[in-house]
């Protein structure tokens, strides 16, 4: 079975062509301009007309946690050392149920807003099996890395606390091991089904103990698996892991072998120029989260400097309750200003910058960097069909264009791997309205579920805010 899409402006690279694309077994089969191209539509068994319409690659969110899908309209007026108590208490409580709906619901936002592929840095690896089964009900290209550390950023950042509040804070504490190796070995079984890859997930290097670094290592050579990790998010992080590893944690994680181009690290936005150049040496890629850096009050990723020094970028929206709605549009557009005020011109991003950012930065995070991100012959079809015309420009086929002026509202159809996932209007992969109305009818009971541990985030908030500031100020 083949599809053609026919009389579409085509994004090769960065310059629109106005032709054909003939799609067989979930892979772009050719491409076709002029003459060559009604030649085409005439070999497949069906034919979509795009006339006026844009086709581009799909967009990769190169950092995401799902399960805070579930957390939209949650406290997100604090920096991270403190929203995190928070955002922790509530994820405690989600069961297995809620997390499917919270994936799902993430994933219609997604596709609505033309993203094909995502990294999904979560659940625990406790509930891996389960969100696993829900990202393949998903119909996306899912980067799937749950998440494992052993280390509380309390004790990383020194914080003092009460015995009571310590025990309140740390739950049930975190999974041995044991449970990681085995939870990593089972997935190994499942990887690669619908078109979830798996991923390691160590929260964050400073977050593991040199044993689990280790274990992160081992499991690297034994499953053969990428790594997604957040690294030098804040400058609390900073300071603390300078006083942890004086030669620097980039340093210590390519002392363990850890960095190269199957490694993808969120934010970095506290790298020195040192760390930056040994990420470019590696091939490490660093997923930009322009909204959550802002809304978190995290700091500004100086993007352009890693540019020049050759760091592979892509684009990340983080959490619905740092970053807001997943909407590379609006990410594309941050990226492109959020480093502007105070620097050189010279040095600044642009669309196209912001744009491969989004597609071929992120196939590079995902580890497919031949295999998605572009329109080309032989790569898969994960593919947008947008609408210009609402940008009513002289100049609607440019990347600039379709960076400034698009938004979600422009993506008409999402596909991936061949299979139209939405399309007028509807998500075709599952049943969306289902979906909200069962993640809306669980909230008040979650809410419910959540309160005894939202008190202990209340008073740990109280407990940490002066020593944070004090951290800080020092
Ligand atoms: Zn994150």
């Amino acid at each position: 079975m083949n599809l053609c899409i026919a009389n579409a402006n085509i994004l090769i690279d960065t310059a629109f062509r106005r032709g054909a694309v003939l799609i067989e077994r979930g892979r772009i089969a050719a491409i076709a301009y002029g003459d060559n191209a009604q030649a085409l539509a005439t070999r497949a068994a069906s034919t979509v007309d795009a006339n006026g319409l844009a086709l581009i690659p799909g967009f990769v969110n190169a950092h995401h946690h799902s399960y805070a899908n579930a957390l939209r309209g949650t406290e997100n007026a604090l920096p991270l050392e403190l929203w995190a108590l928070y955002t922790v208490a509530y994820g405690r409580n989600i069961d297995e149920k809620l997390l499917r709906l919270a994936i799902l619901t993430g994933a219609a936002e997604m596709l609505r807003n033309g993203v094909t592929g995502v990294i999904d840095h979560s659940p625990p690896v406790r509930r891996g099996p389960a969100s696993f089964a829900a990202h393949v009900e998903s119909g996306m290209r899912v980067g799937f890395a749950p998440f494992f550390h052993d280390t509380h950023d309390h004790d990383l950042l020194g914080f003092k606390m009460p015995a009571a509040l310590r025990a309140g804070v740390e739950g049930l504490g975190f999974p041995p091991a044991d449970l990681v190796s085995d939870v990593f070995a089972q997935l190994a079984g499942a990887n690669g089904a619908g078109r979830v890859r798996v991923l390691l997930g160590p929260n964050a290097p400073q977050r593991c103990s040199p044993r689990l670094l280790d274990l992160w290592a081992q499991l690297r050579e034994r499953h053969g698996f990428g790594s997604h990790t957040h690294l030098l998010e804040t400058r609390a992080q900073a300071i603390a892991c300078a006083r942890h590893w004086p030669d620097g944690i980039v340093v210590e994680m390519d002392r363990r072998g850890l960095l190269d181009d199957r490694l993808t690290v969120a934010h970095g936005v506290w790298l020195t120029p040192k760390e930056r150049d040994l990420l470019a040496a590696r091939g490490v890629t660093v997923a930009h989260n322009p909204a959550s850096n802002l809304m978190l009050g995290s700091g500004i990723l100086p993007a352009a400097d890693l540019r020049q020094r050759g760091v592979r970028m892509a684009l990340g929206s983080d959490s619905a309750n740092t970053g807001g709605s997943a909407d590379p549009f609006e990410l594309m557009r941050l990226a492109t200003m959020i480093g502007r005020v105070g620097s050189d011109w010279e040095s600044w991003l642009d669309a196209e910058t912001a744009f491969a950012m989004a597609t071929t930065g992120g196939a590079s995070a995902m580890g497919l960097r031949n295999e998605i991100g572009k329109i080309g012959t032989g790569r898969n079809a994960d593919l947008v069909l947008i609408d210009i015309s609402n940008t009513a420009s002289t100049e609607p086929r440019c990347v600039e264009t379709l960076v400034r002026h698009c938004g979600p509202a422009a993506v008409r159809a999402t596909m991936v791997g061949g299979d139209w996932v939405y399309r007028d209007d509807k998500v075709l992969a599952f049943d969306e309205d289902t979906i909200r109305r069962d993640l809306t009818d669980a909230a008040a009971e979650f809410r419910e579920r959540c309160a005894a541990e939202l008190s202990i985030a209340r008073d740990a908030h109280r407990v940490f805010d002066p020593q944070l500031r004090a951290l800080l100020n020092a």
